[in-house]
Formats: structure tokens, C-alpha cells, sequence
């Protein structure tokens, strides 16, 4: 696709991507080395600044219509980039429209509520993007490959049987469903990372020191089910993958193709909406001009009011120096800023020195 202008080119990276019926989805048909056609981080660049510029102006769309929102949910292994991504992509941005949950294990006021609660609290409103940065695609993960975090989640027991995953599965494609048919436009991401770039990742976190940080002895130990949370990620995406709510499989060895494919599929999303700035109708139009007038008329008062205060300036001088002349405290001042006192403002302040300072008590 040599010819294609920037914009479309990076529409064109998602689709190969993009999941919408996950009845025959294989997470092993997504290879995480794929770069598509692109073969270096130069030629990504370029691409991903066109797509940040693209995604600003839609994003100051959307804002201003104050009609739809977008959830964006981000799941990954540890280390996939999830955070650079969401950084880089949503870098041009303006951070009055967007806003990102990051989600950790729940706290004991979440485990008190449904599932579903904490999420429902931070959806974006309208004219938003809201990110979530992990999310209740946990509850099918982290809690299915340990499920001893189910007993934590207070649920009667009569409830928790093996159907409970099943449950889920079909608890949150409803609720997606509900997002779309409310306006909320629901994308989610999986950052496809490979084992053997994982390993790489925490390597090089181990051993610079800058780094050490982002290395937490809890990503280790997960990576030791590695093989439990692909068989749980491809499960959750066969069976949440919809229309209405699209996860895209996005590979992850390669941060910049990573970063190229969610910035081109948010681009294509929002472009699809048709988002245009709100229009007037003829009496707000009558309204604005008459408020247009009125702010322009002031020019001309402004102007004219200054015109008046000098003039008045001018006519009181003579007045002030008679009133100098007059003053009886002038004559009974003795010091020396009352004597010198001349011209009006000096008579003013020789009745301030003349004034003589409150006894101390
Ligand atoms: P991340 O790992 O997303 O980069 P982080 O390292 O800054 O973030 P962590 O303290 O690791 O933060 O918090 C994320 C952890 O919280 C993940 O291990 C995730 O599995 C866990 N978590 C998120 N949601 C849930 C949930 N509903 N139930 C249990 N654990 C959860
Ligand atoms: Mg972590």
C-alpha cells in the first residue's frame, strides 16, 4: 500500500487485528512478532505522529459534540507496554477529554460490591475517552488463574459454581451491549507479548538500575502461569469478542507496531462516528450576533469613557489646587512635605503628614 496518505495507511495495520466473533479465534494465529509491513521503528514514527495529530483533532470532535464516549480497556501480561502505549497514543491529547483508571487488586470496599461496581464508577462521560488501564477482564483472569481470590470476593456459595466463568463471560458481554446502545463506543486491547520478550523485558528492568522500579517480585511469580493466563485470555476473548465491543490482539514484541496498531484502531473507530463540531440554529445564531454588537459597541464606550476621565482630570487640576489653597489643615501644617505642597496631588499628601499619628495606649 505505497500510495496510501498516512492516515489510511495506519487505519489499514488494524484490521488483520481485530476480533469481533471470537467463536474461532486462536490467540496462536497472532504472532507477537508481527510487524505487519512495516520493518523498522523509523518508517513507525512518522506514521504514529500523523495518527497522534489525527487522533487530537477527533478527539477536540468529540469533546465538543459531548455525544458519544469511548472506553478504551487495556489487558496484558506484565511488561506487554501497557502504559508507553497508552502514553505515546494518547500524547496529543488534551487531558481535559480523557481520563485513565489503572486497576489493581480491589480493595476492601470494592470486595464489598459486585464485580462490575468500581468499573461502572469511572466510565467516561459523554465527549470523553476513558481508559482503562487493566480492568473486570481481571475477574476472568488473574481471579480464574488463582480462583482462591474468588473466596475473598464474599459471594454466596451456592452462587460460585463452575458456570461462574461462563457467567461472567456473558454478565459483561450484556453490559458492553448496554455501553453501545448508551453511546459509550467500547474498544478493548490485548497487548500480545511473547514469552521469550517478556523474559527480555524483566532482564533488562533487573539489571538497569533506572529501570529496577517497574520490577515488582509479583510479575515473576505470575510469569510461572504463563500458560494458564493465555488458555484464560483466549477463552475470555472467544467469548466477549463482539461487534459492538471489538477486542484487537495487538502484538507486543515491537512497542512502535504496538503503538501504530491502537492509535490506528481508535482513529477508526472515532472516524467512524462522522463527529462534527456542534451547529447553531438561526436564534442562537440572532443571539450570538447580538452579544457579537454589544462586545464591539464596548470598544467604542471604552474609548469614549477614557476620553471623559481625562477630560475630567484635566478640569479638576485648577479645582485641587484651590482646594490646596484652601485647606485649613495646610495652614496649620508645620512639616516640611506640607510646606513644599504646590500642586494638587502634593496638597493631598501634605493632609496625610499633617495628620498627626493616634496617641500609643
Ligand atoms: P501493571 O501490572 O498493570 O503494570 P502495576 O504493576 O503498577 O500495574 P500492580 O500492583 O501489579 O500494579 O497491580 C496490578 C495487579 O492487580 C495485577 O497483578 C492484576 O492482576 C491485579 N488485579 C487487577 N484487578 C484485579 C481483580 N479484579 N482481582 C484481583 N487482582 C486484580
Ligand atoms: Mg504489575
Amino acid at each position: 500500500m505505497p500510495n496510501l496518505p498516512s492516515r489510511r495507511r495506519i487505519r489499514s495495520f488494524v484490521k488483520p487485528f481485530r476480533v469481533t466473533a471470537g467463536k474461532k479465534f486462536k490467540l496462536k494465529h497472532i504472532d507477537p512478532d508481527d510487524t505487519g509491513p512495516l520493518k523498522s521503528k523509523e518508517q513507525a514514527a512518522k506514521l504514529l505522529a500523523t495518527g497522534v495529530q489525527r487522533l487530537a483533532e477527533l478527539q477536540d470532535r468529540l469533546y465538543a459534540q459531548d455525544k458519544w464516549s469511548v472506553l478504551l480497556v487495556f489487558q496484558a501480561m506484565d511488561a506487554a507496554g501497557k502504559d508507553g502505549t497508552i502514553k505515546h497514543v494518547m500524547s496529543g491529547v488534551n487531558p481535559t477529554g480523557c481520563q485513565v483508571f489503572s486497576f489493581k487488586a480491589p480493595s476492601s470496599e470494592e470486595l464489598d460490591h459486585d464485580f462490575m461496581w468500581r468499573s461502572l464508577k469511572a466510565l467516561p462521560e459523554r465527549g470523553r475517552i476513558g481508559i482503562f488501564n487493566r480492568s473486570y477482564y481481571e475477574e476472568m483472569l488473574v481471579v480464574r488463574v488463582h480462583p482462591e481470590l474468588l473466596h475473598g470476593q464474599k459471594l454466596p456459595p451456592q452462587l460460585v459454581t463452575d458456570e461462574i466463568w461462563k457467567e461472567r463471560f456473558e454478565d459483561v458481554c450484556n453490559i458492553e451491549r448496554y455501553l453501545a446502545r448508551n453511546g459509550v463506543v467500547v474498544l478493548k486491547f490485548f497487548l500480545h507479548v511473547s514469552k521469550g520478550e517478556q523474559k527480555r523485558r524483566f532482564l533488562s528492568r533487573l539489571q538497569q538500575q533506572e529501570k529496577n522500579w517497574k520490577f515488582s517480585m509479583a510479575d515473576a511469580k505470575e510469569r510461572n502461569f504463563w500458560d494458564d493466563y493465555q488458555h484464560a485470555y483466549e477463552d475470555m476473548i472467544q467469548h466477549t469478542a463482539s461487534e459492538h465491543a471489538p477486542w484487537h490482539v495487538v502484538p507486543a514484541d515491537h512497542k512502535w507496531f504496538t503503538r501504530l496498531v491502537v492509535a490506528g484502531a481508535i482513529i477508526e473507530a472515532l472516524e467512524d462516528l462522522e463527529l462534527k463540531y456542534p451547529t447553531v440554529d438561526d436564534h442562537k445564531r440572532e443571539e450570538l450576533r447580538l452579544v457579537q454588537t454589544e462586545l464591539e459597541g464596548e470598544g467604542g464606550r471604552d474609548k469614549k469613557k477614557d476620553k471623559d476621565k481625562a477630560d475630567t482630570k484635566a478640569e479638576k487640576k485648577p479645582r485641587a489646587r484651590k482646594v490646596a489653597k484652601k485647606s485649613p489643615v495646610r495652614k496649620k501644617a508645620t512639616r516640611p512635605a506640607a510646606r513644599k505642597a504646590t500642586r494638587a496631588t502634593d496638597a493631598v499628601a501634605a493632609d496625610a503628614a499633617a495628620v498627626e499619628p493616634a496617641p500609643q495606649t
